[in-house]
């Protein structure tokens, strides 16, 4: 989507930490980080969130979670421990609507309800 900020960090047009691409994903850093190790993960495809993925393309997201296991060996977090979580829509507090995971670890994290 021309005007989605994601979209535009995959395109090269807003600069951005990239640690991951491949045909269907890429893996930037957050620019607010929130833990010691925080990766935005996202599919390449615009997908407003997760809930407006279509069923038939669900199996997307199984590969995402493989990107991101992959991610967090790299690292070096997979051992410690990490989270990976995504907000969809206005009550979860969602800021940008393109589709992406939080890839957060590197340090305790807060345990939230
Ligand atoms: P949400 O609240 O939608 O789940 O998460 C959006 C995330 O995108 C936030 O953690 C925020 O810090 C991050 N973010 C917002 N704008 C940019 C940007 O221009 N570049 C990068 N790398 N991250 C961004
Ligand atoms: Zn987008």
């Amino acid at each position: 989507m021309t005007d989605c900020l994601f979209c535009k960090i995959v395109k090269g047009e807003i600069p951005a930490t990239v640690l991951y691409e491949d045909e269907e994903f890429f893996a930037f850093k957050d620019i607010n980080p929130r833990a010691k190790v925080h990766v935005l993960i996202i599919p390449k495809k615009h997908y407003a969130d997760l809930a407006s993925v279509p069923a038939a393309e669900m199996d997307m997201i199984g590969r995402l979670h493989s990107v991101a296991c992959r991610l967090a060996e790299e690292l070096g977090i997979a051992e410690s421990g990490f989270r990976l979580v995504t907000n969809c829509r206005a009550d979860s507090g969602q800021e940008v609507a393109h589709l992406h995971y939080h890839l957060l670890g590197g340090e305790k994290l807060a345990v939230f309800a």
